[in-house]
């Protein structure tokens, strides 16, 4: 039985509450008090946070919810505030962790996917039952974009982006910020004559417009939309300009776009 809850930390983050075969768990608490709100009018002990990369937005509530739960904190980079465990290359988190929580059951993956910081982790939980499958992806991969390129090199990005990319399209979106409707204003952008891409747009609007989450979204739906995962999408080429251009080319020039639009 899984079972994700959507909080909002500060303006615009995200931080999921995850409930995994009986153990709750949250991903990027960016402030505490959300989640303890949450934990204690649902009655729920936390066991354990998973941190994608280490801005304080994303994981400044690790160190009260550590303090007043004893959970364990657990991400891909040791600046992570309160972190105990830090991945180095396990598939999972559960082979990470054994030592410290052998009788919980946390089938996730992990992805190492570096690119905004030298050292973020995307984490995949695969489906079960009539659950499609979920994948946190801090900022990593965004609705409509991908995260900016802070630490790494557009190559870095550019290769974790497609290790994400190769996820099953029904698998649900999970990111790290209410970014979308800003990220479609640039796709459309960049391709106005693009129907599906006015179309999502007119979507999102009207979503935000009601003060609606615009995540989860389906993977599936971000590779016939987002400009980031499609750099091999001729439509896309032409609208730059870059036929003949790599992929990688393709993607530095979108990013560099981005950066200033
Ligand atoms: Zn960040």
């Amino acid at each position: 039985m899984i079972d994700i809850q959507i909080l909002t930390c500060h303006q615009d983050n995200y931080c999921y509450v995850v409930h995994l075969n009986g153990v709750t768990l949250v991903v990027d608490p960016g402030d505490a008090q959300p989640v303890l709100d949450y934990l204690e009018r649902h009655g729920c002990t936390l066991s354990l946070i998973l941190s994608t990369h280490m801005h304080q937005d994303h994981c400044a509530g690790n160190v009260e919810l550590k303090r007043l739960t004893g959970c364990l904190v657990v991400g891909g980079d040791k600046r992570i505030a309160a972190i105990d465990v830090v991945l180095a290359g396990e598939n999972t988190v559960a082979q990470a962790i054994k030592s410290n929580l052998s009788g919980l059951d946390v089938p996730i993956e992990v992805f190492y996917t570096p690119g905004h910081t030298s050292a973020d982790c995307c984490y995949y939980l695969s489906p079960q039952g009539s659950f499609p499958g979920a994948l946190f992806s801090g900022d990593v991969l965004f609705s409509g974009c991908c995260g900016r390129i802070f630490e790494g090199t557009m190559a870095e990005m550019f290769n974790s982006l497609q290790q994400l990319k190769a996820l099953p399209p029904e698998t649900l979106l999970y990111c790290g910020h209410e970014y979308s409707l800003a990220n479609y204003r640039f796709a459309a952008q960049i391709e106005p004559d693009s129907a599906i891409i006015g179309n999502k747009l007119c979507d999102l609007q009207l979503q935000r417009d009601r003060n609606e989450k615009t995540i989860p979204v389906s993977l599936q739906e971000e590779l016939s939309t987002n400009p980031f995962l499609r750099t091999n999408d001729p439509a896309l080429r032409k609208a730059l300009k870059m036929e003949g251009a790599t992929e990688l080319e393709v993607f530095t020039e979108l990013r560099n776009r981005k950066n200033h639009f």
